[in-house]
């Protein structure tokens, strides 16, 4: 079994594992709606938002698609600097969503001006943006791009991905202004796959009332008036919410500032090594502190890499999508620790030995 330093799935700590091998409850019990109580808080303190936040049976994806159905009332503009952007844009044109696309070259952040521009030329109700672009290792200005844009639309409905960077970075929703904030179980949360989350503001559930079809299993209204009562609407991943229970506790025991903190050095160990060796990807000033995306500037085979590192129970990521092989990527999130980082450095170094011999 290999230690994953691929940007998500991340590793699960063995008693979070565990914790999804308790024997089952029936989901309109009663101590279903105790444990589904005692994870609201919790999670919303790790959200940093006084707001609910919705958990589905799904992964990151089911909730961006829940998101661009129920708030979008005439047209979405959505922002990418990669193939998560993109993908994003796909799936609201494939739910019949009228929608327009800024696009950053790969490598480039999104940028308040873009939006600036845009909204000053043509009427739009929502925008939609990724924190964390997984493909190309970039950190939007999220904060930035949300008051520019509620600068010239105080009414917009604004949807932020924050699907790999959630638990691992500082955000803020209700101080910047996010409306709906998404992410997934198996990233900085460090739990297994299975399990989406959002927070929605007051302004997002009024939007989506005036939403004739909204879909039923991501219909945020539902699942919003399920949640009051500590229940969901459909059967519910109980096992992963056994595992995401004590996982929660964990994060909040580490502290949010000490979590934000060892993802920031660790991003800074990385970047300083592969600055060294190779190039960086990403844009100075806009590097994400959960996965560092590297310029394969001495045609490393990354699938060799990967065989030499499994003999040492490691894996890495190739690039994402075009950028295969270009580039190669490093995660690090969730549990994982500078000391893990140092050993997983010094496996690849020897490698680049062995190959320049
Ligand atoms: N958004 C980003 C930035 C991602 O990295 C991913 C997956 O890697 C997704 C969305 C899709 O999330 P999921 O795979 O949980 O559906």
């Amino acid at each position: 079994m290999s230690r994953l330093f691929i940007p998500g799935p991340t590793d699960v700590d063995p008693a979070v594992s565990r914790a999804q091998t308790r024997p089952m409850v029936g989901h309109r019990s009663q101590e279903f709606v105790d444990l589904f109580a005692r994870i609201q808080p919790k999670i919303r303190k790790v959200f940093q938002t006084e707001n609910p936040v919705l958990v589905t049976a799904s992964s990151g994806t089911g909730l961006w698609e829940g998101a661009v159905k129920n708030v979008v009332s005439e047209r979405l503009l959505l922002l990418s600097c990669g193939a998560f952007g993109d993908r994003w844009y796909d799936v609201a044109v494939g739910n019949g969503i009228p929608v327009d696309r800024i696009e950053s070259s790969w490598g480039q952040p999104n940028t308040p001006s873009q939006v600036i521009d845009t909204l000053k030329n043509k009427n739009y109700d929502t925008v939609a943006v990724v924190h964390n672009e997984t493909s190309t290792g970039v950190e939007n200005p999220v904060a930035e791009i949300v008051q520019s844009a509620r600068s010239i639309q105080p009414e917009l409905v604004i949807m932020v991905d924050a699907v790999s960077s959630l638990g691992g970075v500082d955000i803020k929703p209700d101080e910047w202004g996010i409306d709906i904030l998404v992410t997934s179980s198996q990233k900085c949360l460090a739990l297994p796959p299975g399990l989406a989350f959002a927070s929605v503001s007051e302004r997002a559930l009024k939007r989506a009332q005036s939403i004739a079809h909204r879909g039923w299993y991501f219909d945020l209204l539902r699942l919003e008036k399920y949640m009051k009562r500590s229940m969901t609407p459909a059967t519910p991943a109980i096992s992963l919410l056994n595992a995401l229970d004590d996982q929660l506790s964990r994060i909040l025991e580490e502290g949010l500032e000490a979590r934000f903190d060892r993802h920031s050095k660790m991003a800074v160990f990385i970047r300083d090594w592969a600055a060294e060796r190779f190039k960086l990807f990403a844009a100075e000033g806009h590097r994400s502190n959960t996965v560092t995306t590297i310029l394969n500037t001495r045609e490393v085979d990354i699938p060799h890499l990967n065989n030499f590192l499994a003999e040492h129970e490691m894996v890495i990521a190739n690039g994402y999508g075009k950028l295969k092989g270009e580039t190669f990527r490093i995660g690090h999130m969730g549990e994982t620790q500078l000391s893990d980082l140092e050993i997983l450095i010094g496996r690849i170094d020897q490698f680049l030995d062995l190959q320049s011999r």
